[in-house]
């Protein structure tokens, strides 16, 4: 069964038609990157499978169950932002560990989860600064252990480092590469890095306008691109 499957999956703003008609399959532990011009709906599709954007028409399933309509909460999914969006008074722990509260979940299991993807993300002598003494990678660490400790079936990232500086983005590219093999979790990531969407990805999902040009695997692409669009776009790194 796929981890998520998309069809004939469309979005309209107004009279605006943005996601025009995506099918697509994710199959469970999947590294999948979603690449395009800005602008071609990359966020927008991954809002829709969040649910942060209605469904307009086709369906959305995660894990076999039809999603459209359903609560974002209850999708099992978490996502992670270009922007950290941490909450500025609260400690890293606590930052880590907010969703969970709200969530109902007992504290010593919190802390347990918290401390676990701590040490996963090297955040362990963290734990007790607020997000104005951290750094840029360390923030989006934070960012990326929050969503971890919600053991969610399938991560979103939207462009996660697109606000670190180059030698840091690098860093953290490598570092959501062995979050990925150790976690061996489902994985929808969203960048116009076209580096970053090639060294990471099992799978590249080439938007343009709205629509599903290509996928396949990096190096099938790169050799064997369905048109001029997917060849300078794979092929041209910025
Ligand atoms: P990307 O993430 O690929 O840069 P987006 O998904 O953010 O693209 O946006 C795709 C298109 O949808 C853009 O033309 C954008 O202006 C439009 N769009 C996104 N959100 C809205 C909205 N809430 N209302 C109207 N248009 C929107
Ligand atoms: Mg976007």
């Amino acid at each position: 069964m796929a981890a998520v499957e998309l069809t004939d999956l469309r979005k309209s703003f107004g009279t605006l038609d943005i996601i025009k008609g995506v099918d697509l399959a994710i199959d469970p532990g999947e590294f999948v990157v979603f690449v395009g011009p800005s602008g071609c709906g990359k966020s927008t599709l991954l809002r829709m499978i969040a649910g942060l954007e209605d469904i307009t028409s086709g369906e959305l399933r995660i894990g076999g169950e039809v999603m459209n309509g359903v609560d974002p909460s209850q999708r099992g999914i978490a996502m992670v932002f270009q922007s950290y969006a941490l909450y500025p008074h609260m400690t890293v722990r606590e930052n880590m560990g907010f969703a969970l509260k709200f969530a109902g979940i007992a504290r010593a299991e919190i802390d347990r989860r918290v401390d676990d993807a701590a040490g996963t993300l090297g955040l362990g002598a963290l734990m007790d600064r607020k997000p104005k003494a951290l750094s840029g990678g360390q923030r989006q660490r934070v960012a990326i252990g929050r969503a971890i400790v919600r053991d969610p079936k399938v991560f979103l990232f939207d462009e996660p480092l697109s606000n670190l500086d180059a030698e840091l983005r690098v860093h953290m590219r490598v570092e959501i590469a062995k979050l990925h093999k150790r976690l061996q979790s489902t994985i929808i990531y969203v960048t116009h890095d076209q580096v970053e969407a090639m060294t990471l990805a099992d799978k590249i999902v080439v938007l343009r306008s709205g629509i599903v040009e290509q996928v396949g695997r990096p190096l099938d692409l790169y050799d064997d691109p369905a048109n001029m669009f997917v060849a300078g776009f794979i092929g041209s790194p910025k």
